[in-house]
């Protein structure tokens, strides 16, 4: 049976780009379709952290991409009358990058658009509408219509990612039911070109009321946004030129000198979840899946973590290291992590409106030294994991970041030293020494790399290991009692030597 490529992706938005360059790093081919000819020119995503920037890493687009952003330097709360409620920071995080960046969308899919371009056997059909697909036991067949052209086709590939968006026709056309709701609060989303400073605007701030929150955002690259609620009897219509969005913003003490307004938008938020994000060999990814309003900046980088999460178990899967039940996994890894950024984002939406009195929002700043939800460092509530991801496991916690040392004396982020596989890292000893002959096999038939990471006061005995220079990796091992780990492509701990080292196990 012959293919067009490996996997066909439907809807060429975050998702659909960071599927394209995940799965052409990998040597995977996948063809494209986007219905618009050109970029999405509105800006709606603000921001993306850590996590994000390292899947960006790891295709080798983090550089390219921070050439458009700017770090996030903090976020505050302030009422109207200039009070000031709550306060987060942006600390240093642990996985190689600020923990937040404003972005401005267009010029970063831009960005992750050049970057897949790089792959030949990854190929973009702008212009190109998905008409419907049908599926069979080995494959996808994609029907498409030249937009301008009407020219039909019809694309044959292994899988299909929905990556369509909010209103997917491919989720429809599988019958799958998006459950949740639409907030009735429309808001207006106003983007601008900054022309000179005002005071804190660099800092993220949400002027909480309970008439009239609002969101005033810097965004990279000398752009700013608000985003308002429009008041009750109020309509798209009444916000229809420059002169009846200019008011909202002098409202704000923002005047013409400060800024040009270049683009306004309407947007109701939503709260919603597809009942399942599989059918057969097509998944549903980003916006397709699931919708959440705006406040934890969490939708985009969600729509883009599936795509990583999804495109490292298809790449298994199609070499056959891993059997087809892996893709299960996808939905059972990515669902609960949609929903806890969810749940965090509906949480700072009732501060931002005020529906929480000040004694409430107080309690929920977390105890000194601890982290709010929004920062808490990835993890896996379950999934393709050996052992239960409880609170104090290692297994399904992402690995920190730091800077190592190759065993020939490089000095290199740690995921650029360990490559996209998996790997085993023992904490002074190889891992070698520690797996039983079963456990080496399983890990040896998935491609497995075995690493000692040393201390930095030690002396090396071969070529096999890191150099921990800050002793922040082991020192991150040691906190959670593990003294082997076995590391998957995304760099979450499927397994380590507490709950044992065997490759997780899977139906099939
Ligand atoms: C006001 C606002 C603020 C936001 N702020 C943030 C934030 O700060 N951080 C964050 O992470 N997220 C944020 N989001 C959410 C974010 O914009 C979305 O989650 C993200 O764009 C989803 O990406 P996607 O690729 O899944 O879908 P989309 O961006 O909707 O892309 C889908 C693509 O599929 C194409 N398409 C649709 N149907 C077809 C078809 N039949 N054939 C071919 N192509 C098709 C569309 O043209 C589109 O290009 C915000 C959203 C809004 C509205």
């Amino acid at each position: 049976m012959t293919y067009d490529a490996d996997v066909a992706i439907i809807g060429y938005g975050p998702a659909g780009v960071a599927a394209a360059n995940a799965l052409g790093s990998y040597g995977l081919s996948a063809i494209a379709f986007e219905r618009d000819k050109d970029l999405y020119q509105r800006a709606r995503a603000v921001t993306v952290n850590d996590w994000t920037m390292r899947l960006f890493q790891s295709v080798g687009l983090d550089a390219t991409v921070k050439e458009v952003m700017d770090p996030t330097y903090a976020l505050r709360w302030v009422t109207y009358d200039g009070q000031e409620i709550l306060r987060l920071g942006f600390p240093p995080g642990e996985l190689g990058h600020a923990t937040g960046y404003s972005i401005y969308q267009p010029l970063m899919e831009q960005r992750l658009r050049d970057g897949a371009a790089r792959f030949d056997q990854v190929r973009v059909h702008l212009g190109v509408a998905v008409t419907g697909l049908e599926q069979d036991a080995d494959g996808v067949t994609v029907h498409t219509r030249d937009v301008e052209t009407g020219v039909e086709g019809s694309y044959r590939a292994r899988y299909a990612l929905a990556c369509d968006g909010g209103s997917s026709k491919t989720r429809a056309a599988l019958g799958i039911k998006m459950l949740g709701d639409t907030l009735g609060v429309r808001w207006i989303i106003i983007d601008a070109k900054v022309k000179r400073w005002w005071p804190n605007r660099h800092i993220l701030t949400f002027w909480s009321d309970k008439e009239r929150p609002v969101v005033d955002i810097a965004l990279g690259v000398g752009n700013h946004r608000w985003e308002i609620p429009l008041a009750p009897g109020e309509t798209d219509a009444d916000f229809a030129t420059p002169e009846q969005v200019w008011p909202l913003l002098e409202s704000l003490g923002v005047s013409h000198d400060d800024v040009d307004i270049h683009q306004w938008a309407f947007y109701n938020h939503h709260i919603r979840m597809a009942e399942r994000w599989r059918d057969g060999r097509v998944f549903l990814v980003g916006d397709a899946g699931h919708l959440m309003p705006p406040w934890a900046g969490a939708g985009m980088q969600s729509a883009i973590r599936d795509a990583f999460d999804l495109s490292w178990k298809i790449r298994e899967v199609l070499a056959g290291r891993l059997p087809e039940t892996l893709l299960d996994t996808y939905e059972a890894e990515r669902r609960p992590n949609v929903a806890f950024y969810t749940e965090v984002a509906v949480g700072l939406g009732k501060i931002i409106k005020q529906e929480l009195t000040l004694e409430e929002v107080a309690a929920t700043a977390p105890p000194p030294g601890e982290l709010p939800p929004l920062l808490w460092p990835p993890f896996l509530a379950g999934g393709w994991l050996r052992g239960a991801p409880t609170p104090d496991s290692v297994v399904g916690k992402m690995l920190p970041q730091p800077t190592v040392v190759t065993s020939r004396g490089t000095m290199a982020r740690l995921d650029d030293a360990l490559g996209t596989g998996f790997v085993l890292l023992g904490d002074g000893v190889s891992p070698l020494d520690v797996l039983t002959a079963d456990e080496k096999a399983g890990w040896d038939a998935l491609g497995a790399s075995y690493l000692t990471v040393r201390a930095p006061d030690t002396h090396g005995e071969g070529h096999d290991e890191l150099v921990d220079i800050d002793g922040n990796l082991t020192a991150w091992l040691r906190r959670f009692g593990a003294r082997v780990v076995a590391v998957r492509p995304d760099r979450f701990v499927a397994a380590s030597d507490q709950h044992g080292l065997a490759v997780p196990e899977l139906a099939g």
